[in-house]
């Protein structure tokens, strides 16, 4: 067997392993039908090969003896097949009995609905049967087992890897390809992490870990080598976005903001109560970021009510004061329009000066609303208030992104709801600065930009995700909130009692939101759906109650005027999709009825559910559904449990894994094969500080070549550049 190994006399790298194709191992080219089911998962390369890491390990050494197990509980024996028996049941199911044998007596596995097990386990195979043991006609054995073939391999530790069944490929096909690979391409790794830090954080070698990994002496080993690469993966993570946070600090030049000057002290000393001192504190770190020289990047995290709204005006205030200009982008229209509406209302009365030339001369402060609603006469004139500065703050959706939107000189961007935004739209935004002017030297500076989000998420999956933005969170809702009182109706006398509840709230002159059922399909469907579940509603639980319905599909003067008539108090119950998750508020609104609530997600259930309990009266929130999965049932015994967005976070990651977090960021580097933003929190943290000591001591990582080199293969062409220009 020989195959492509890395140029000789040097170590091999990353890069190296990915520049041999499957195709060249020896083991491969003795199965042809391999290369075309690697080729159908996705594993071309050899890197992409000894990164298919094993699901776990059997010790040869600590499984039981069929004689010893007991009926009842978990066991797992490695034995020979005997015999095989495939039949039918009397309704028609198809079963294998196999018998196994370990020397020290005989198992049953039955299986049903697994014809096949026939073909996987003739005669003679030896595997690893893992179950519930049970007794059936007086003999001892396992329903439905799990199977891990461990055909010929040695060794005191078996690695089971993940198998491929549609392509065919078994764990012990992968067993084989992986030792080849080891064996005679991959050889000595370099390994790019400095001695001084493996042995200051107690990680192994990188060539001692990989074959660790899949090929491990004991189950410590195997432990300790998973643990040096998962430490990798997420040592890139960090890497890169300490490198893009310490760039954007040292290169981009910011705006000196004045802070603390009289226009925000008009506007704090005019609100109807105090701001919590979490808002306290939040004002404070981006006071202090917007008159540093260094143009913020920071993100405000703060569960549903906890004031977020009012910190940002305040940010946007001081753009406004020093003469700047501020904007503020939404996810949604209805968000976009409620904000105007509240940032309008409370920032009324308030004088800039005029600008114009005429000294001493004020004018009212001007905030602008452009969505894609807007129409084109207005955009127009808006367009060329912005370009004159005559619009101090500008709200908006990703309608702000596009070209025709030009600031005369933007200060300060706030991002509502920042998850919903891609990366490149923070950064297509924070490139409408100032535009360059002949000689002006306000001309290159970058705005300041400060990202909401109201989702909570967990503190290793934000430091990942927004682990280039420096983070404040609001971790207190304002005073005399009670709280949400949630209850799972998950049958009909529950339900009833949530109607009964509406009907009872709204006499009492308060009102309430029901969310639609989640319906497959076009918007077109949904909003459909909608409205009828509004007929039903006024038919049967609700008649004679007035009712609004809101959905994505209405036009814009339709939706605001169906919000403003439910803010009026002229609609009861406002039947709604989930347009209205996110930001409404209405604090009469004292009961959300969910419909369907085990189909959406845990961060969308307490979105909804904030829309409720944001007065000082009691609040109530109904969860309707069966609870028709596992997960389902989880979600919303979770939300009954607690109101607490970031325990709910942690849930939510719990259930969901990790994959929806990191989504849609650069995937290569984001690929977490081993490593777990939940269950490997400290090593999470462990690859943050270790990048920052690194990037700190070593900002261009010219000290750390084999570094620099393995994020350059990782990261697209696009982030290279920018990351590396020299
Ligand atoms: P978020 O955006 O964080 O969900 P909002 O900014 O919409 O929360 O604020 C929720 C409600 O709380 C609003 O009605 C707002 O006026 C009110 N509010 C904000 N700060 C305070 C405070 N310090 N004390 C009392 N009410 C507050
Ligand atoms: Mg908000």
């Amino acid at each position: 067997m020989s195959a492509t190994g890395p140029p000789t006399g040097r170590a091999s790298t990353l890069a190296d392993l990915d520049a041999v194709g499957v195709g060249e191992l020896g083991s491969v080219k003795a199965h042809p039908k391999w290369f075309d089911a690697l080729e159908q998962v996705g594993i071309r390369t050899v890197l992409d090969l000894v990164t298919h890491y094993p699901r776990r390990y059997i010790d040869r050494t600590l499984r039981e003896d069929i004689a010893t197990i007991v009926e009842g509980q978990e066991s797992t024996v490695l034995a020979t097949v005997r015999k095989v028996a495939s039949r039918r049941t009397r309704n028609g199911r198809a079963m294998v009995e196999i018998d196994v044998f370990d020397g020290s007596s005989y198992l049953r596995a039955t299986f049903f609905n697994q014809s096949w097990r026939a073909r996987q386990l003739p005669e003679g195979t030896e595997a690893v049967f893992s179950g519930k043991v049970d007794r059936y006609k007086g003999r001892l054995q396992m329903t439905n087992p799990l199977v891990d073939l461990i055909g010929n391999r040695t060794g005191r530790i078996v690695a089971i890897y993940p198998e491929s069944e549609k392509a065919g490929l078994s764990s012990q096909d992968y067993g084989i390809m992986v030792e080849d690979a080891l064996a005679n391409v991959v050889g000595t790794l370099e390994d790019p992490l400095p001695e001084a830090v493996r042995a200051e954080h107690n990680l192994a070698e990188r060539t001692w870990s990989l074959h660790q990994t899949h090929l491990p002496e004991h189950m410590g080993a195997a432990q300790r080598g998973r643990r040096r690469l998962g430490f990798d993966e997420l040592l890139r993570l960090q890497l890169i976005l300490v490198l893009r946070k310490r760039l954007i600090e040292r290169e981009a030049i910011g705006i000196r903001h004045q802070v603390g000057g009289a226009l925000i002290h008009r506007f704090l000393s005019r609100l109807p109560f105090p701001l919590t001192s979490a808002q306290q504190r939040a004002l404070a770190e981006i006071d202090a970021d917007l008159a540093g020289p260094h143009p913020m990047h920071r993100l405000l995290q703060g569960d549903v009510g906890s004031g977020k709204t009012l910190v940002a005006v305040a940010a946007l205030l001081t753009a406004v004061e020093g003469g700047h200009q501020g904007a503020f982008m939404a996810p949604t229209e209805v968000l976009a329009e409620q904000h105007a509406a509240g940032v309008r209302a409370l920032l009324a009365g308030l004088q800039v000066p005029a600008g114009d030339g005429s000294l001493f001369a004020d004018r009212d402060l001007a905030v602008g609303l452009l969505t894609n609603r807007t129409t084109a006469t207005e955009r127009r004139a808006l367009h060329a208030r912005l370009r004159s500065g005559e619009i101090d703050i500008l709200i908006g959706t990703h309608a702000l992104l596009t070209d025709a939107v030009a600031f005369s000189d933007l200060g300060v961007i706030v991002i509502d709801e920042q998850h919903r935004f891609g990366v490149e739209q923070r950064a297509a935004l924070r490139s409408k600065g100032g535009q360059p002017e002949a000689g002006g030297d306000k001309a290159a500076a970058v705005p300041d930009v400060l990202v909401m989000t109201a989702t909570p998420i967990p503190r290793t999956a934000a430091m990942t995700v927004f682990g280039d933005l420096d983070t404040t969170v609001l971790d207190e809702l304002p005073p005399g909130r009670t709280p949400i009182d949630t209850t799972w109706a998950r049958g009909p006398i529950e339900e009833a009692g949530a109607w009964e509840r509406v009907r009872a709230e709204v006499a009492a002159g308060r009102q309430a939101y029901v969310v639609c059922p989640l319906v497959e399909g076009s918007e077109k469907i949904q909003a459909r759906s909608a409205a009828e579940e509004v007929e039903r509603l006024v038919a049967a639980e609700l008649t004679g109650l007035r009712l609004g319905l809101l959905h994505g599909q209405l036009p814009a003067r339709d939706k605001e005027a169906v919000m403003a008539s439910f803010r009026a108090g002229d609609i009861d119950v406002l039947v709604a999709t989930t347009v209205i998750e996110v930001g409404v508020d209405v604090p009469n609104a004292t009961v959300m009825v969910i419909e369907d609530a085990d189909r959406f997600g845990i961060a969308q259930l307490h979105q909804l559910r904030g829309r409720v309990g944001r007065g000082a009266d009691r609040s109530w929130c109904y969860l309707l559904g069966e609870g028709s999965t596992p997960e389902g049932e989880a979600r919303l015994k979770a939300l009954a449990a607690t109101t607490d967005g970031f325990e709910l976070a942690e849930i939510d990651l719990e259930l969901r894994g990790e994959g929806t977090i990191l989504g849609t960021r650069q995937k290569g580097a984001t690929d977490l094969k081993l490593a777990s933003l939940r269950r490997h929190r400290k090593t999470v943290e462990l690859a943050r500080q270790v990048a920052f000591e690194i990037v700190d001591s070593d900002p261009s990582l010219a000290d750390h070549q084999e570094l620099a080199d393995e994020i350059r293969f990782f990261v697209d062409d696009e982030e290279r550049e920018f990351l590396f220009k020299s």
